[in-house]
């Protein structure tokens, strides 16, 4: 079957909710893709921030591999010690008290919600809480991540959502504190905004909102899906600023493509739900689990974050060098390696002659940024080549305008 074939059955057998590219992806090696044609393809996108060690990393694909042998799946009515272990782990690496294992990013994002709910609620037995969320926010597709997503096209056709939520502008502390009564039980917010166009929180924004927090008795939810798992050069952004959450929410490089999430929580917040008031079935199964304990030990191994934290610099370095000669470049924005160029122009032409021309996988955030959110194992030299085939895709689209 050729690649054509295997395009044109996946657009007759998928729901379309997708605008696929048309290449299909065979294996990878390292910060590689390769199509099924053997045309290797040099990946700043990483399947959307999620292969934080890249394709085929021996000592993880091992771990997944014994597991997959020893015991896939057992329910959460019995104790594991994969699940255990990388709950410890990821414990430790947060300092948060208690965790719970999902499946995904979006269900991390429910169980936080139902936190802030059920907190507020073992003080009052109210039904009428209030929680503050973000414009341009991203959480998630569920109807409770749905909800807080601040993102009128994403979120209109399928409203009603749920009630109490309440939107503020992202680095406005002013913009929060209008919003702020006595039925606010929660403030949601990416540390850094991902899909909204890569905007990094403010020292101030944040710490002010904490402040807030602890004024009114509110919880701070930091959602750390997309910027955590040492993508900024932290193993999770929130310790960049010193300003730690009750809550927060990971998944994306936790599983390093295993489909695994977290929700954590600390002192009042981590006692706030009691048996019985959520569950899932998969949720932290022994193998996703085995994954995200080799990944969170390979982290630690081999200073992940600290090398994220280097080569971020010089991705920075050299995407303000394009930024300054660029016209078409607005401004950068990021931490780490977790970056974006906004164009004063829509992104899609670039991205889309980068990957099949250049043979360069990128992702936009919105649409006029290029979204960089390569794996974290990264060298100077693919930093190089990301760039010299960026300034192709963007002068070949610039000379057929
Ligand atoms: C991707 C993402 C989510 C949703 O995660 P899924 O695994 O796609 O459900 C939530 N929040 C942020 C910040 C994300 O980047």
């Amino acid at each position: 079957m050729s690649e054509r074939t295997v395009i044109e059955r996946g657009e007759e057998t998928f729901y379309k909710t997708y605008n696929r590219f048309p290449v299909v992806f065979d294996h990878g090696k390292g910060v590689w893709l390769y199509d099924e044609n053997g045309e290797a393809y040099l990946d700043f996108g990483a399947g959307i921030a999620v292969m934080g060690l890249g394709y085929g990393d021996p000592e993880f694909t091992q771990a997944v591999k014994d597991q997959t042998d020893k015991l896939i799946h057992i329910s959460n009515l019995f104790y594991s010690r994969p699940a255990v272990e990388a709950g410890e782990k990821l414990l430790a690496a947060s300092g948060m008290d208690r965790v719970f294992f999902t499946n995904s990013g979006t269900e991390a994002i429910e169980g936080a919600l139902k936190i802030a709910r059920r907190y507020a609620y073992n003080k009052d037995q109210s039904h009428d809480h209030e929680i503050i969320a973000m414009h341009q926010s991203f959480h998630g597709r569920s109807m409770g991540a749905l909800s807080v997503t601040g993102n009128d096209h994403y979120q209109e056709p399928f409203k009603p959502l749920i009630p109490g939520i309440r939107f503020a502008e992202f680095n406005n502390l002013d913009s929060v504190k209008a919003l702020v009564n006595d039925k606010t039980c929660a403030v949601i917010m990416e540390t850094v905004q991902g899909e909204g166009g890569i905007y990094p929180a403010s020292q101030e924004f944040l710490e002010g909102v904490r402040r807030l927090c602890d004024e009114h008795d509110m919880l701070l939810i930091l959602d750390e899906i997309q910027c955590g798992m040492g993508r900024t050069g932290h193993m999770f952004a929130w310790q960049g600023y010193g300003v730690e959450p009750d809550v927060m929410t990971t998944a994306k490089a936790l599983g390093n493509g295993l489909p695994v999430g977290a929700f954590l929580a600390r002192g009042k917040a981590a006692q706030a739900m009691v048996p019985g008031d959520h569950g899932t079935t998969y949720g932290g199964n022994p193998l996703v689990t085995a994954g995200a304990k080799a990944v969170l030990d390979i982290f630690k191994k081999r200073d992940i974050p600290g090398h994220a934290a280097k080569i971020g610099g010089y991705l920075k370095e050299q995407l303000d060098g394009l930024a300054e000669e660029c016209d078409l470049v607005k401004e950068r924005r990021g931490v780490g390696l977790i970056q974006g160029l906004e164009f004063i122009c829509p992104v899609g032409p670039i991205v889309t002659e980068a990957l099949l021309k250049q043979k360069l996988v990128l992702i936009s955030a919105g649409s006029n940024v290029i979204r960089f959110v390569p794996p974290l194992i990264i060298e100077k030299e693919d930093v190089d080549e990301m760039m010299k085939r960026l300034r192709a895709a963007i002068a070949a689209v610039k000379k057929a305008d």
